[in-house]
């Protein structure tokens, strides 16, 4: 999961690092009730999961109140890559005299991370890369090695910086490989890191990537996840510990399966099949009839799922349990939507009796070429499809 830059600077923040802290917004009123509490100039910045803002004009220098509210306006109504600005965060400019780059990342070939340093940063580090390759300085931090005082110094060297700073980068190295290891990321980016002209160190724009699977350990990170989530789908089944995944927009049929093989190939048969997946659902491991009702109704509430397919092998969850768990969803919200149920396992003729009396139409499978077959016959009858 990738951290905007007001998330990453909030916890630059925490973790005592010199950030230029803002204030986010998000909308025009918003930033008029405090926009005679602030102190200008201002950069007002376009919070969007991707990169190259600045050249897209979603970093803007506002020198005082009179065209705040227009730029404001106009970066909040700025698509940038693909993506709408919803956020805005706001903060004092600076004035500082250089800009350097300074990153850690995980590297996997070498299987530890990585710090990279660059004397002249603020610019795409890859363009760097490739102009000035030799700019770029390169350690490979060990387990247990820390940030060693003589790779600040070369970078100061190096940098044509003087070592009276040496004081105040190492400590910002430190604090950045802390954040690093402490919440599990695989980058902590920080671009332009900047020497006022007072001489001071400061994060002025930073980017923090943190690994999917370590997030489970990090409450805040998670929360800050869901606020970035809107589709209320995705929201509810992961309340429930399920995976919902959006597929196309003008696809027609859901599906639930248990695990990530089973949807995909269910996903690839169908539509080979020219017809369309709107969404999937990830069961995740065993499921009880009380879990599959709550996978049945969280994809049954998208209104252009017009077809559910059910694909689970009846092995540790039970085929009984599973019919029961249909026929509960169906029965609380009188469901109209047309069902195939690959139904096969364990329990399995205990199933079949359950679901016969499922008051809506359904057909069976045993097996999931099987399945798809079933799903084509209905939609050749169904117009809906
Ligand atoms: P990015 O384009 O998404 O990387 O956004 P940045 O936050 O890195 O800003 C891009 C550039 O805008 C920086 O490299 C700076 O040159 C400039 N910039 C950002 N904040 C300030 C500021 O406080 N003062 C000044 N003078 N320039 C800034
Ligand atoms: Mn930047």
């Amino acid at each position: 999961m990738n951290l905007m830059e007001y998330k990453a600077q909030e916890l630059f923040g925490r973790f005592g690092l010199p950030a230029n802290r803002g204030v986010l917004v998000q909308s025009v009123e918003e930033l008029a009730k405090t926009m005679n509490s602030l102190t200008y100039p201002l950069v007002l910045k376009a919070q969007v999961e991707t990169g190259g803002r600045g050249k897209a004009g979603g970093v803007r220098i506002v020198k005082n109140k009179d065209k705040l509210l227009e730029e404001a306006d106009a970066i909040l109504n700025l698509n940038i890559n693909g993506f709408d600005v919803k956020k805005l965060y706001v903060v004092e400019a600076l004035n500082f005299q250089r800009e350097m780059y300074v990153s850690i990342i995980f590297d996997r070939a070498e299987k530890v991370p990585l710090l990279i340093f660059c004397g002249n940063g603020g610019v795409d580090i890859n363009e760097i890369a490739e102009e000035h390759p030799e700019d770029i300085i390169r350690y490979h931090l060990m387990p247990g090695m820390g940030i060693r005082g003589y790779m600040t110094d070369y970078i100061l060297d190096k940098s044509g910086m003087s070592r009276n700073l040496k004081e105040s980068l190492q400590d910002i190295l430190e604090k950045l490989y802390a954040l690093f290891l402490e919440k599990n990321a695989l980058l902590v980016e920080v671009n332009p890191l900047v020497l006022t002209d007072k001489g001071e160190l400061v994060l002025l724009d930073g980017k923090i990537t943190v690994d999917d699977n370590a997030l489970f350990r990090h409450e805040d990170l998670l929360a800050y996840r869901d606020e970035m989530e809107d589709n209320p789908l995705i929201l509810d089944a992961r309340a429930n510990r399920f995976l919902y995944i959006p597929i196309e927009d003008a696809g027609t049929i859901g599906v639930i399966s248990n695990g990530s093989g089973m949807i995909m190939s269910s996903i690839d048969l169908i539509s080979r099949k020219n017809l369309t997946v709107k969404c999937a659902l990830d069961l995740g491991g065993g499921a009880t009839a009380e879990r599959i009702k709550e996978a049945v109704r969280i994809v049954l509430s998208n209104p252009d799922v017009k077809l559910l397919f059910i694909n689970i092998f009846g092995g540790i969850t039970r085929c009984d349990e599973i019919a029961r768990g249909v026929k509960l969803a169906y029965a609380e919200a009188d469901y109209t939507i047309p069902l195939v149920l690959r139904l096969e396992g364990t329990n399995k003729e205990a199933g079949l009796e359950i679901i016969e009396s499922l008051p809506v139409s359904f057909q069976l499978s045993d097996d999931l070429v099987d399945g798809v077959e079933k799903i084509v016959e209905i939609s050749a009858v169904g117009e809906q499809l």
